[in-house]
């Protein structure tokens, strides 16, 4: 009874640990050579950090990031359109984390390894193939020196990520993810605190933005944090777009001078972005959702399954609530084929409706209403849009994405404790 999980990033660890919490012998399997702390800031949302907690990881979740108290959507113009409280503020039973991703990759890392043992973790080992029997799976794995290894496991779960070669194997023809003309550049910078010091913002226009979190708490000696920030600009979706690698280095000449006058008294987005120790440049992509996420031994998971616009922060905290609806699964179905078509009934309508969402610019359409309303200048917001009609949008968002407060603080655990395969 062993599962395979190809890919060791948030979802395939998140799974890694489910699958060791419940019982179930597993092994992952990761491309790269070695696990290093990789990317900058990402958001859990309350019903992933829920789950990190069910993992015994939430005295962890501090030492990666901090608690996001607040989330505030501006006008182009520095003038606040809708601002609400987050996490436990907001009367969740569970906080929202804004954390450093590699960081987090780590903790869940350290934690498997501690729990499982350095064995069950295999870098350097790039799914390249699989191949379904009747009684299991053999994934094929190749090396940097050449060399391919075939292992046998039950279940293949696929967590490779936007380029996932398992879902490759799926949909051979699927080719490239999908730009859609919007390019971010990430970065964090050390700066003072702005807001409550632990706010998401996000200023701007649908074509032009710019994103703004805290992921550190503010060091007492220099008054300072790590404020992570992503500017937006959008182009023709027809000139193409090189690569979507999340690791390609840019610099602050590809963006700032669309941002020059974007100083608000209290945000001034060129000096926080001139700060910054590095930049990342990455094209908006996702892929259009599929018919199946399910073939018969193997099951697509993460990215791998929908990646998304990161516009509703929503990408890793689905990944993580995955692996614990297939854990779910397993304990109701046994580690069987029976268990994957079940986490791919219970999820894949609704989380492909919301990649589909957030390609519609998800919670932050309303920007695109405030655009159109008074061409994104206003004093007072309420003079544009009655604040009844934000609310009723955000909470519907919220709904779709799976974090509505009291559905969530009601919903039993996923998987409750103590629960093991037997
Ligand atoms: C290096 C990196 C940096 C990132 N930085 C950010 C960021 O700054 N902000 C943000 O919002 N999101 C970032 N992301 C994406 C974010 O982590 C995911 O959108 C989200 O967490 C969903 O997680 P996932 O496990 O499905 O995918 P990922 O976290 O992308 O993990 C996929 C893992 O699979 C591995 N892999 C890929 N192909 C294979 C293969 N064939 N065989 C075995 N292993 C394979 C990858 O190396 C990676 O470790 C980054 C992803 C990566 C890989």
């Amino acid at each position: 009874m062993t599962v395979l999980v190809a890919g060791g990033g948030i979802g395939g660890l998140a799974m890694a640990l489910t699958c060791q919490q419940i019982g179930v012998d597993v092994k992952v399997f990761e491309s790269a050579a070695e696990l290093r702390p990789l990317g900058v800031g990402i958001n859990l949302q309350p019903n992933a950090v829920r789950e990190l907690y069910d993992l015994g990881l939430g005295d962890k979740l501090p030492t990666v990031g901090i608690e996001t108290t607040e989330w505030a959507l501006v006008g182009k113009n520095g003038n606040d359109i809708w601002s609400e409280p987050r996490g436990i503020g907001a009367g969740y039973n569970w906080p929202q984390f804004s954390v450093h991703r590699g960081k987090l990759q780590m903790m869940l890392y350290n934690a498997f390894v501690e729990r499982a043992g350095h064995t069950a973790v295999l870098t350097d080992h790039r799914l390249t193939d699989y191949e379904n029997r009747h009684d299991g799976v053999k994934a094929t794995f190749t090396r940097r020196n050449g060399s391919r290894i075939d292992i046998d496991g039950d279940l293949l779960i696929g967590a490779d990520g936007l380029h996932s070669a398992t879902r490759a194997k799926m949909y051979p023809d699927e080719g490239a993810p999908i730009w859609g003309g919007a390019v971010v550049w990430r970065g964090t910078t050390q700066a003072r605190p702005i807001r409550s010091g632990a706010c998401f913002t996000l200023v701007g226009t649908l074509e032009q933005r710019f994103v703004h979190y805290p992921i550190t708490p503010v060091d007492p000696d220099t008054g300072l944090q790590t404020q992570n920030w992503l500017t937006e600009l959008t182009f023709d979706p027809n000139q193409g777009w090189s690569s979507s690698d999340w690791n390609r280095r840019a610099d602050v000449s590809k963006f700032i001078d669309e941002f020059a006058d974007w100083d608000f008294d209290w945000l001034n987005v060129p000096e926080i972005t001139r700060a910054a120790a590095e930049i990342f440049e990455y094209p908006m992509v996702d892929r259009d959702p599929v018919d199946a996420w399910v073939d018969r031994n193997v099951a697509l998971m993460g990215d791998a399954a929908h990646v998304m616009y990161p516009v509703g922060s929503n990408g890793g905290s689905q990944a993580i609530v995955d692996a614990r609806v297939i854990g779910a699964k397993f304990l109701e179905h046994g580690v069987t084929d029976n268990a994957l078509s079940a986490y791919e009934d219970q999820l894949r309508a609704d989380v492909s409706a919301l990649v589909l969402r957030n390609r519609g610019a998800g919670p932050i359409a309303i920007l695109g209403v405030v655009e159109e309303r008074c061409g994104g200048i206003f004093d007072d917001i309420n003079d544009v849009i009655p604040l009844a009609e934000i609310e009723a949008f955000m909470a519907n968002y919220k709904a779709a994405a799976g974090f509505a407060i009291d559905a969530l603080n009601a919903a039993p655990p996923i998987i409750t404790p103590g629960s093991r395969v037997s």
